[in-house]
């Protein structure tokens, strides 16, 4: 059907945005099988290290050791009270947690937390799990899948992911970032591997990765790197690259993933909520996707500042695609900003968010929250066509919507959404 005016094509893509099911590109979330890595309920939620950094921001008084030193419940109880009663949970990680727990039902005029915790210790993980994904409208859900991890490890000697929902990324961070100690874990898994990269080297960890490969089946590989990330660089880094990860990607046919711009430790005190950013030379980007034209490159940044270079290099390499607003981005001003400056520059051959969950059902409001952006922007988009002539079908703008909530990704790694009907 034909949309004939602006404030029923505005209801539209409101309501095609909200209902169209989501594959969530890269998220630290896991199937029921691996245990104890699936992080949900309000505690968890509560005590992100997104909220321990804003936390300490209003508590002066308290010494980084006395925090850690804390139970989880007595973390959240402290974050509850500092960031939610004595003052206004406005920041963006405080108002997702409003979103959760609201879309959950609860009663937020009591300010209960006990209440809310009581919800969380009769439900199983399972139907949880269920519940989640239905209300935040995600279909398909890609985890971060670590080889080095024992813990993980033993999960796929255990079989790995046997629910659909759930597909695996190998990452591969400590290979690139921490070989003097990857290194002998590779031994370990029985690899043939040296410290100084010598010998049979990068024929064993190319070993590995297709092992890996056949064992997790993964949509990408995966790596975030520093803000120095350099490229190509006489570095063990650079050989890591050059002669494992990219000739595996091209082989097995699957992109590899660089999320750029992290800065380590920043406040070591404040362990994991201690990291920051930094802007990133694009050249490096730039240099490494047009040298390989055979590999797929998923690309994101960290710094705001290297957004626009980020959306032009891709406009110049069709085998790299940018996906996402990252961690300190993913604010609404910001998420506004970069997604309108992408669709301008790159129409619909992005992946506007990715939600980088670590906690189940903080899929509620990164999703509800980037939704209601994504609509916003391109009904602005298509009210600019209208006015420019244009005349649009309803099956034009689903189509449209179904590309940037993940439909895209699966053109791009050429493989069927295997959600799909
Ligand atoms: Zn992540």
């Amino acid at each position: 059907m034909a949309i004939r005016t602006e404030e029923q094509l505005i209801a539209f893509v409101q309501e095609t945005v909200r209902l169209t099911p989501v594959t969530d590109i890269h998220t630290h979330l896991f199937a029921e099988s691996f245990g104890d890595l699936l992080l949900w309920g309000v505690d968890d939620l509560l005590t992100y290290h997104y909220l321990i950094a804003e936390m300490f921001r209003f508590r002066p008084d308290l010494s980084y050791d006395d925090f850690w030193r804390m139970s989880k419940t007595e973390r959240a109880d402290l974050i509850w009270q500092t960031l939610f009663i004595d003052h206004s949970p406005y920041s963006e990680a405080c108002r997702g947690v409003v979103t959760v727990l609201n879309r959950l039902g609860f009663d937020l005029s009591t300010r209960d937390l006990e209440s809310y915790r009581a919800y969380f210790r009769e439900v199983q993980a399972s139907d949880y799990i269920d519940r989640i994904l239905e209300l935040a409208g995600v279909k398909t859900v890609v985890m971060t899948n670590d080889p080095f991890d024992d813990y993980e490890r033993e999960r796929w000697s255990g079989g790995g992911s046997t629910d659909p929902r759930f597909l695996a990324a190998l990452r591969i961070d400590p290979l690139l970032n921490g070989w003097d100690s990857a290194y002998m874990k590779l031994q370990q898994q029985g690899y043939a591997v040296t410290q100084d990269f010598s010998g049979d080297t990068a024929a064993e960890v190319r070993r590995f990765l297709h092992d890996w490969i056949g064992r997790m089946n993964p949509l990408y590989m995966a790596v975030s790197l520093p803000n120095d990330f350099a490229y190509p660089e006489p570095s063990l880094r650079g050989r890591v690259i050059d002669e494992c990860i990219l000739p595996v990607a091209e082989e097995a046919g699957i992109p590899f993933a660089l999320m750029i711009g992290v800065k380590r430790k920043v406040n070591p005190s404040l362990k994991d909520a201690g990291d920051s950013l930094g802007y990133s030379d694009i050249g490096a980007v730039e240099r490494i996707v047009s040298g390989h034209p055979n590999v797929k490159f998923l690309v994101t940044m960290l710094s705001r500042e290297n957004q626009h270079e980020l959306a032009v290099t891709a406009r110049k390499n069709r085998n790299l695609l940018i996906f996402g607003c990252w961690w300190f981005l993913n604010n609404p001003s910001l998420i506004e900003e970069i997604t309108r400056m992408r669709l301008e520059l790159l129409g619909g051959s992005v992946i506007p968010q990715h939600s980088d969950c670590r906690v189940l059902d903080q899929l509620l409001y990164k999703w509800d929250h980037s939704r209601t952006i994504i609509a916003k922007v391109l009904g602005d988009k298509y009210t600019d066509l209208l006015r420019a002539g244009w005349r649009l079908e309803e099956d034009e703008i689903r189509r449209d919507v179904e590309g940037l909530l993940g439909g895209a990704f699966w053109t791009f790694l050429g493989k069927p959404d295997p959600s799909a009907k």
